[in-house]
């Protein structure tokens, strides 16, 4: 217990110094010099967007001007910027900002001529993924070729913009052809206090459009999973707790349905994703030591299950808090201080004090033990998930912690439930309706994780998978054919 503290303290300043150091070299290279004085910005629309992002130019010393339609100046336009026509404000600046849905762009051939060699940046989203043949920059370069066409901003909503809460969307996607003219609207970026990503060339532009339409795509299996084994084991656990006791015993347990069901389900989804999470990566050495080599695809199920690990992970930790969170309150359980109170009462009026347990005791207290234990660890492994950390540790370090903790966490968690069943496993009265226990069956997939994943670890399979994995092949005819992508090795 107390070296598990000691390395909790241990990882804890380790990330957070190290997160400290990053952070105030970032602060260092990303302060602008505000000695020099800020170049035009000129903004064609005076929507939502347009006005957010003229807000926070002028707010980050740019003089902006707008490009519109209309000639009078609304009273939402900040008022120390300046209004025009399109034609007057493009001639005003270097950089001008397409804030404009792209099916109005037509009016731009117009004036094709005075943005000739002009930087325009495309802040365009648009309704549906892959809604157009091409990108909607793309689409801009084509209407005026004369002008370098950087893709930008469009990651970052109007509202997130005006009212400053940009801490989840401070990252912004650039991409363009011209180097140079990407690069100085990645220094327009990092002026509003963003982060600049590079994506490459005007050819990532569909992807970046394509982004802020996507809904949690990595969340859908893991959130999809989760509902699924949900309502199996509330189910399960309604005929077995209560539907069984009614028709049997005739008791009403149905209020079992708010606190002791879920607080069975909780664990055993936790456990089960916890070795889910794993399970994939054992498959895949499995796949590798039977094909002797690294350089064959996957199947595409196996690729997307790992590509999600770190979502089923998170899920399995909310699991295991509300699990948490379930047990703190069954000291003030009516139903459980009934129990406690009717014992004691028939204690009392038999004259007879039950002598203490000394093995259930330890069971008990062990069972606590390993929850504990495992929980933390758990807690850990979610920590060093986020990206703040992870971007701060080597390959090596998070290896280590989601591979060698994560184990040592699915062992902890598993001993938990076995110690949790105790001999109760091969008692005939832990089957109803030839039902065993729910966190009987949660057991099976963290077993057979376990079991294989010690097979594996034997030296006579570790030695040609560690081999394989560095690029050793048994029969080097899969090198030559053509399709082989490089398979990131399973953690
Ligand atoms: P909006 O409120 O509809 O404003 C668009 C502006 O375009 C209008 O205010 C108008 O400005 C101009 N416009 C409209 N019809 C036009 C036409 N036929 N010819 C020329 N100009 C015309 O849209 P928005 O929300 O500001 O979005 C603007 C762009 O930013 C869109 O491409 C959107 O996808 C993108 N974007 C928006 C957000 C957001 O949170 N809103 C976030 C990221 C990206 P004038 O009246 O001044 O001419």
């Amino acid at each position: 217990m107390f070296c598990l503290v000691c390395s909790y303290y241990f990882f804890f300043f380790f990330f957070f110094f190290k997160q400290m150091n990053k952070n105030s070299s970032n602060i260092m290279a990303l302060t602008p010099n505000t000695s020099n004085k800020r170049e035009t910005i000129c903004i064609f629309g005076t929507g939502d967007f347009g006005r957010a992002l003229g807000h926070k130019m002028i707010q980050s010393g740019y003089p902006v001007v707008f490009g519109s339609r209309s000639a009078q100046k609304p009273s939402l336009i900040p008022k120390d910027a300046e209004m025009l026509s399109h034609a007057e404000a493009a001639q005003k600046a270097a950089i001008i900002i397409i804030a404009i849905q792209r099916q109005h762009y037509n009016f731009l051939t117009s004036l094709a001529e005075i943005l000739h060699g002009k930087v325009l940046v495309d802040v365009s989203n648009n309704l549906k993924i892959n809604q157009y043949p091409e990108s909607n920059a793309e689409y801009l370069a084509q209407l005026v070729p004369g002008a370098k066409v950087v893709k930008a901003f469009n990651t970052v909503s109007a509202w997130a913009l005006q009212s400053g809460t940009l801490d989840a969307s401070r990252q912004v996607f650039v991409c363009g052809d011209d180097m140079e003219a990407k690069q100085r609207v990645m220094d327009v970026v990092r002026a509003l206090g963003l982060t600049p990503l590079d994506q490459g060339t005007l050819l990532a532009a569909q992807e970046i459009e394509n982004y802020p339409l996507q809904l949690f795509p990595l969340w859908k299996f893991p959130i999809i999973l989760s509902l699924c084994l949900t309502t199996f084991f509330f189910f399960y656990c309604l005929i077995r707790d209560v539907i069984y006791s009614y028709v049997y015993d005739n008791q009403d347990f149905s209020f079992f349905i708010t606190i002791s069901i879920p607080n069975r389900v909780c664990p055993i989804l936790a456990l089960i994703l916890l070795a889910l999470v794993y399970l994939p990566g054992v498959l895949a050495a499995i796949i590798q030591l039977y094909r002797g080599t690294k350089y064959r695809r996957f199947p595409d199920w196996l690729d997307k299950w790992m590509l999600c690990r770190k979502q089923l992970g998170l899920v399995a930790l909310a699991f295991a808090s509300l699990h948490v969170l379930y047990t703190l309150v069954i000291p003030i359980r009516s139903f459980v201080r009934w129990r406690i109170s009717s014992q004691i009462i028939s204690q009392a009026l038999n004259n007879k004090t039950e002598p203490l347990n000394n093995t259930y005791a330890w069971l008990s207290d062990s069972y606590l033990a390993l929850g504990i234990l495992g929980f933390f660890l758990f807690v850990l492994l979610g920590i060093t998930s986020l990206p703040s950390v992870s971007n701060n540790v080597n390959w090596r370090e998070f290896r280590f912690v989601q591979s060698k903790l994560g184990y040592l966490t699915l062992i902890l968690c598993t001993a938990h439930t076995l110690v949790y069943g105790g001999n109760r496993f091969l008692s005939p009265s832990s089957y109803r309706w030839y039902l065993p226990n729910a966190y009987m069956l949660s057991l099976i997939v963290p077993c057979i994780v376990l079991v294989v994943k010690f097979v594996l670890i034997l030296p006579c399979l570790d030695k040609p998978l560690t081999r394989i994995r560095q690029g050793w092949e048994r029969n080097p005819q899969y090198s030559e054919q053509s399709n082989y992508i490089i398979n990131k090795s399973a953690v």
